[in-house]
């Protein structure tokens, strides 16, 4: 059995995986985010530590990154609003220091590509993977590739109508304020109602505006590209109370526009949660090591 690393690369913690799928899971860690040294030794050093011979290790990472094979700076981390972390050779620090090909994308492709191999995206060649937690980003497949483009895309930065007088928060993003992230992230919600969501019961009016501000984002995403279903991971997704109303909410913006059964009689089965629940990303990043081991 042939074994490969996963690393899903995030703001708060590394999620480091040996597996050769998901059924084959031989070793699971976590490492706190702290500096990039010191974080990227305690991971490097793991995987030395659990002694399996690895075929390559892939890489999901927080961003915004270089994903570009031919770039000289593939594999780092670029203009990240976490500053010690501006600039950091991500790929490269993991390759030398194990000694493998190392396979790199965003950590929502990276999850859009575990949902693909073996979730809730198989045999599908165009959909989108959205997280909604800390931050708010989406990755996917269109026409089964990988979205990449002048860099890639950055789906939690889109504008969606906000009612100031309804909503007076002016939003968390230090780049926008009032973008789908600074409007409906975990943060978001945090310092819109003062509390943490985790303790927001499920009738508080929080989360109407919550799946409110979802489908807004959605229904652009829907109209731009068409995906033939759309998974939503991340921690404030673990409130399955929230696919419903975000159903609901997108059939009510579309109003019948796109006619189609899986918008229509069938939206339970299109906007859906992650068939690997939380290891989409770093099952992903295995996968992202398979597909480079099969290409080499
Ligand atoms: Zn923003």
């Amino acid at each position: 059995m042939r074994l490969y690393g996963g690393i899903e690369a995030g703001g708060t913690k590394f999620n480091c995986i040996v597996a050769a799928g998901p059924d084959q899971v031989i070793a699971e860690t976590r490492v706190p985010t702290t500096t990039p040294e010191e974080t990227l030794s305690r991971v490097t050093a793991w995987f030395q530590a659990c002694q399996h011979p690895l075929a390559a290790v892939g890489i999901g990472s927080f961003g915004p990154v270089d994903p570009n094979p031919s770039s000289p700076t593939f594999g780092y981390i670029t203009s990240t609003p976490k500053l010690s972390w501006q600039n950091t050779d991500l790929a490269g620090a993991v390759r030398r220091a194990l000694n493998v090909p190392v396979a790199f994308d965003t950590d929502v492709n990276a999850a859009a590509f575990g949902e693909y191999c073996w979730g809730a995206a198989r045999g599908l060649d165009t959909f989108l993977y959205i997280t909604v937690g800390t931050g708010i980003g989406g990755g996917g497949m269109v026409a089964g590739r990988r979205l990449h483009g002048l860099l890639h895309p950055e789906m939690g930065h889109v504008r969606v109508p906000h009612d100031w007088q309804a909503d007076p928060f002016p939003g968390v993003c230090p780049f926008h304020g009032d973008c789908i992230e600074g409007l409906a992230s975990g943060p978001a919600l945090q310092a819109r109602w003062g509390q943490d969501p985790a303790t927001l019961p499920p009738n508080h009016p929080a989360w109407e505006l919550e799946a409110r501000y979802l489908a807004l984002a959605l229904v652009n995403y829907v109209c731009v590209l068409s995906p033939q279903r759309i998974i939503l991971g991340g921690g404030v997704m673990t409130n399955d109370f929230l696919f419903p109303r975000i159903r609901q909410e997108v059939q009510q913006l579309l109003n019948s526009y796109i006619v189609h059964p899986a918008l229509l009689e069938q939206i339970d089965n299109y906007i859906v949660p992650p068939g690997l629940g939380e290891r989409s990303g770093v099952l992903g990043a295995v996968a992202l090591a398979q597909e480079l081991v099969s290409a080499i």
